[in-house]
């Protein structure tokens, strides 16, 4: 067992707030204690940031050399690709197969906003004045507070540190309660790999204590938020108060849709990856099955046999699916939901109970479930679940499909499922939602925006555009004559 320290302006030492402990899901073994960050902490890191994103030797690096680190940090990513997925399997319970592939997608996001760092231009718009010519440049906000949930650290953590820091600002990363292994650990590679002290704090701390004072701080210029909607509602308001941007990755209760002509066992396959992976712990996990009437019954069928071949177990095992979910208190609030789906009418097909194998006693499984019989008004349909909890609902006329689909407080994502193309983008441009998969899901690129619509969430991640989501313009105007204002006579 391991006592870490934290990542303070470039100091690697002990947090000044109460102690914390990372322990595995599977098995609740600990894996490393720590002291977390207290109030002065954060002052320390803001302060340092503030001082560091300003520097003159931070300013006017080139893009390159900013760009230089990135592509330094994605290669030790992929040099301790190996290290890094186990680490973060030790944290939240992912399969290992999972937190591998999150781990090449860290590397190619820091690669990417390297390059799109590179690239950036700034803008000659249109010159309508003759007397006139404007300029419009980017420059950086200055501090980012940078807040992640649990789920899948290692990418949502990249995701911002590496766009902004590309963009020039400095960023204080506020990891989740259950998770600090991995910040701490990204911490460590930007600083082998050059990044200038102050410029990146790793804050592990409670949410309503040290993630609080960072979003209120006066010299923190922007949120990047990924977490549950009420969390990022309050974040809004603080930002609103201070007149600040945010980026917030919210929750989602996904439709996934079944059309009559789909390819059955294709869609099958889509859908039990879609909400079974990482254990349902996916704001775009597909929880909502809208399945033609047509396809409705041989659709369960393969459904509930899918299910019964994923392997469940300990997530550090190869070939398992499913490890457990994070906590005991969030298995128990899953249950609670199944338990309130079966009172509003809902049956359970399969699934909605722990595993009774004695080998998984002591982390929180849960098995794949799958329920009908519910409306899309029952709570089960419209309130996030996270964890592996399915619920089917058959429909047989297009136009009342879209209406339940849009039918909820989030746009986060969507499946289709269909031969026909033509017919898919038409449902997916009727869909509230900021992302439709078609004949695929949850299928990932570091070029493509991703962000929710309605209470999923605000502005978007990832894209060329990503980096200026951390940017602010500048705008120039240059005389080009000597009369440029009315009362030059
Ligand atoms: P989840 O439901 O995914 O755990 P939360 O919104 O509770 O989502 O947490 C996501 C992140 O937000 C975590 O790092 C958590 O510590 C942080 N957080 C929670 N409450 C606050 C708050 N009041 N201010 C800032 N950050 C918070």
């Amino acid at each position: 067992m391991e006592r870490l320290k934290i990542y303070v302006a470039g100091q690697w030492r002990e947090g000044r707030g109460d102690e914390m402990v990372s322990s595995f899901p599977a098995d609740g073994s600990v894996n490393a204690r720590l002291k977390m960050a207290s109030l002065e902490d954060v002052e320390e890191a803001v302060a340092a940031a503030d001082l560091a994103w300003r520097a003159p030797s931070w300013r006017k690096t080139m893009p390159h050399q900013r760009a230089a680190i990135l592509y330094r940090v994605s290669e030790l990513i992929l040099e301790r690709q190996e290290e890094l997925a186990r680490l973060q399997t030790r944290d939240n319970g992912k399969p290992l197969a999972e937190t591998r592939g999150l781990v090449a997608s860290a590397a190619g996001t820091a690669r990417y906003f390297a390059a799109a760092c590179e690239v950036l231009e700034g803008e000659l718009p249109t010159q309508r004045n003759p007397d006139v010519m404007t300029i419009s440049t980017y420059e950086p906000l200055g501090v980012i507070a940078a807040i992640t949930p649990w789920n899948s650290p290692i990418a949502s953590e990249m995701q911002k540190i590496a766009p902004a820091l590309a963009a020039g600002n400095a960023v204080i990363l506020k990891p989740a309660e259950a998770t600090p292994l991995l910040a701490l650990k990204l911490a460590e590679l930007f600083e082998e790999a050059g990044l200038p002290a102050g410029l990146l704090s790793v804050l592990p701390g409670k949410g309503s204590i040290i993630g609080e004072a960072l979003a209120l701080h006066p010299k923190v210029k922007k949120i990047s938020f990924t977490g549950g909607t009420r969390t990022g509602r309050h974040l809004a308001h603080i930002a609103a108060e201070k007149l600040i941007g945010t980026s917030l990755e919210l929750g989602g209760k996904s439709p996934t849709i079944v059309l009559d002509d789909a390819d059955l066992e294709q869609a099958a396959r889509g859908i039990t990856y879609g909400i079974f992976s990482s254990a349902g712990q996916a704001c775009i996990a597909g929880s909502r099955l809208f399945v033609h009437q047509s396809l409705y019954h041989p659709l369960l069928t393969r459904l509930a046999e899918l299910a019964k071949g994923l392997r469940i177990g300990n997530p550090e095992t190869a070939g398992v699916h499913m490890g457990p979910l994070i906590n005991a208190a969030h298995r128990t609030q899953v249950a609670r939901y199944v338990a309130l789906a079966q009172e509003e009418g809902g049956r359970v097909l399969f699934g909605g109970e722990a595993p009774a194998d004695p080998n998984l006693s002591a982390g929180s499984y849960f098995l794949p479930t799958l329920i009908e019989g519910l409306s899309n008004q029952a709570k089960a349909c419209q309130e996030e679940i996270f964890g592996p909890v399915l619920v089917a609902i058959p429909f047989n006329d297009e136009a009342d499909l879209i209406e339940q689909a849009n039918d909820s407080v989030y746009g986060l994502a969507a499946g289709i499922w269909s031969r026909d193309f033509s017919r898919a983008m038409n449902l997916a441009s009727q869909l509230e939602v900021g992302t439709v998969w078609i004949n695929t899901y949850k299928t990932f690129s570091i070029s493509t925006p991703f962000g929710g619509y309605k209470e999923s969430g605000l502005g978007r991640e990832k894209g060329a555009n990503g980096i200026k989501a951390y940017m602010q313009q500048k705008s120039l105007y240059l005389a080009l004559n000597n009369n440029p204002n009315l009362w030059s006579d």
